[in-house]
């Protein structure tokens, strides 16, 4: 099978990670976003196999700041959020942001999720490896609830995500990258409610699930849009 038909058996639209970030920043281009008075900020996964999507941001927006977390999780905050506010060029009178965030998910060549190939290592990996242990916990019908302060990322995403997830339900790993991308949206969205001053800053946010795939890896989009002199503006990302 293709790759694009295994993403298809999960995903109903994927770009590569180049498609994908070229469309934003062009789809941005026309509400005044560029890479000479835009900065932009990345939230992804610490995992290597994650890294390559950083660099095509580089490559288009120039260096972003990081607020990436184990699993993508926004634990940044308001502290981290309102660092990166005080950055950008400042354009005609505005300041403008776009925000990267997303978790992952492997798939390999045979469709089966969460499965990929480290470069080196024989044998089967896992990704993302941080949601995949959570899941297991979760299965083994046992979650360590406490904060365990050598263990302080994965401690955060248990109870973050734990509030997402109906009691006793047990999700699958692709159920649960879903999850975790609605956590992350929310807690980005939630702390630039409290820190963007859209009377000073125009931004963009951009959400989807980062596909490490047979061959190459893919994004499915989810949100994407901008707020430009305070409105909200939905951007089409075909
Ligand atoms: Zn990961």
């Amino acid at each position: 099978m293709s790759s694009e038909n295994i993403l298809k058996k999960y995903f109903d639209k994927t770009y590569t990670e180049i498609e994908f970030i070229k469309k934003t920043y062009e789809a941005l281009r026309q509400l005044g976003f560029n890479n000479d008075n835009t900065i932009a900020g990345k939230c992804i996964c610490r995992d290597e196999i994650s890294q390559s999507i950083r660099s095509v941001i580089k490559h288009v927006w120039g260096e972003a700041f990081n607020f990436s977390s184990l699993a993508g999780m926004f634990f940044a905050g308001k502290t981290g959020l309102a660092a990166a506010m005080h950055h950008s060029p400042i354009a005609d009178g505005r300041e403008r942001y776009v925000f990267y965030a997303m978790p992952h998910i492997a798939i390999n060549e045979e469709g089966r999720i969460g499965i990929c190939k480290r470069e080196g290592r024989a044998g089967e990996s896992i990704a993302c490896g941080a949601l995949y242990a959570f899941q297991k916990e979760m299965a083994s019908g046992r979650v360590n609830l406490t904060m365990d302060n050598e263990d302080v990322e994965q401690s955060l995403i248990r109870m973050r995500l734990l509030r997402e997830i109906p009691y006793g339900h047990v999700p699958d790993l692709l159920e649960l990258t879903k999850t975790t991308l609605k956590a992350i949206q929310a807690d980005l969205e939630t702390a630039i409610s409290k820190v963007v001053d859209t009377g000073k800053s125009n931004y963009a946010v951009i959400t989807g699930i980062q596909i490490n795939g047979p061959d190459s890896n893919y994004v499915w989009p989810a949100a994407c849009y901008a707020v430009v002199d305070g409105k909200q503006i939905q951007l089409k990302v075909e």
